[in-house]
């Protein structure tokens, strides 16, 4: 327990707890599956495999995309039933254990027994799965803005770099999306990471005219347009008042600026109750791997300022700014400011 909730990464926790629960039932494997529950169902994509000798195996190429959970029969049937610990019929013994955070599948471990396990196991196992789910929470709570719901602006800084160097730099990535979330882009066109700040128009016109309460209602719609807008792989974050960073992944430049667009027409299609119409302005930069953060921030934040600038209710693309000498290009050191 006390090696379990050491970490405030969620791998190493689940890293964790798989070793725990390879250790009590002498697994021959455990498997780790992140799990993604939305309205196209959950999802799954194994993250891990740990061995017999405690070796960690991660999945490559076709093992490592997404997969719908109607693929494992078994696991699909037992949490329909609303079970805690799904016994699968293959290999020999196999249970399943998801863990859920907020009613939604979160993390299912897989594990691969030689002979089932006495009822005194199970109990063992149920503890450790209800510690493992709480601290889960609560880690989830701390890297979550409690208004929206969105990541927040702590996480954005913590696993920023992180998020980029260990999942996106993948070659194969775009061949993990989820089947039904798959982006068409053209082919032979170049794809990047996109990171976009959105930025919520006259905003505090709404908040004067129609008070605060009535302001966090906007945001919170805002939210939940950013999440039916965006793809599970997308990370969003609310990163300030009422502002908004987008992560935006393996997509050609034409595409990216569809995605934006068509979020900002979302937004200005909304209605939003008393208030009526809101407009945001978004800024956009594709992502350098080889930059630092704030560099690629800033960038976003320049083709922002030249939105707000140009009548706000806009989408602006650095580059082509660049392109057409609207915008400066600036070292990393003098947009420091902006942060
Ligand atoms: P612009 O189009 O230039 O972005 O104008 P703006 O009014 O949106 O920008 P400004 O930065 O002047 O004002 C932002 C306002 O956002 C100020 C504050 O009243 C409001 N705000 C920030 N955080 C919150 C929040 O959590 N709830 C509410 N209701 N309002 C917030
Ligand atoms: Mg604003
Ligand atoms: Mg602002």
């Amino acid at each position: 327990m006390v090696e379990m909730t050491a970490h405030r990464d969620h791998e190493l926790l689940n890293m964790s707890v798989a070793s725990s629960l390879r250790a009590i039932t002498a697994a021959e494997a455990v498997r780790i599956w992140e799990c993604n529950s939305g309205h196209h169902g959950v999802l799954l994509r194994e993250r891990v495999m740990i061995g017999s000798d405690g070796a960690c195996v991660a999945p490559e190429g076709h093992a490592a995309r997404w997969r719908a959970v109607t693929d494992f029969q078994d696991l699909y049937k037992g949490l329909e039933a609303g079970l805690q610990v799904i016994t699968g019929k293959d290999p020999p013994c196999c249970l399943w254990l998801p863990v859920s955070v907020k009613g939604r599948v979160h993390t299912c471990f897989e594990l691969h027994l030689c002979t089932p396990l006495p009822a005194a196991s199970l109990d063992v196992i149920r503890g450790i799965l209800l510690i493992y789910q709480n601290y889960q929470s609560l880690l989830n709570d701390s890297e979550h803005d409690t208004l929206t719901g969105l990541l927040n602006r702590k996480t954005f800084d913590d696993h920023f770099t992180k998020v980029l160097r260990a999942d996106w730099s993948d070659p194969g990535y775009s061949l993990q999306q989820p089947q039904a979330c798959q982006r068409r882009n053209a082919p032979d066109a170049p794809l990047h990471d996109w990171l976009a700040i959105i930025d919520i128009d006259h905003f505090k016109q709404v908040n004067d005219h129609y008070g605060h309460l009535y302001g966090d209602e906007v945001l919170i719609l805002i939210a939940n347009l950013l999440r039916t807008s965006f793809r599970p792989d997308d990370r969003l974050f609310r990163f300030g008042g009422e502002e908004f960073v987008v992560l935006l992944r393996q997509v050609s430049s034409d595409d990216a600026h569809r995605i934006f667009e068509r979020f900002r027409s979302n937004v200005e299609m909304q209605h939003f109750p008393q208030v009526g119409r809101v407009t945001v302005s978004t800024g956009y930069a594709h992502i350098d791997l080889q930059e630092a953060p704030v560099a690629i921030m800033g960038r976003a934040d320049q083709a922002l300022y030249h939105a707000k600038t140009s009548g706000r209710n806009c989408v602006c693309n650095y580059d082509q700014l660049l392109r057409r000498g609207q915008v400066q290009h600036e070292s990393a050191n003098d947009t420091a400011e902006f942060f």
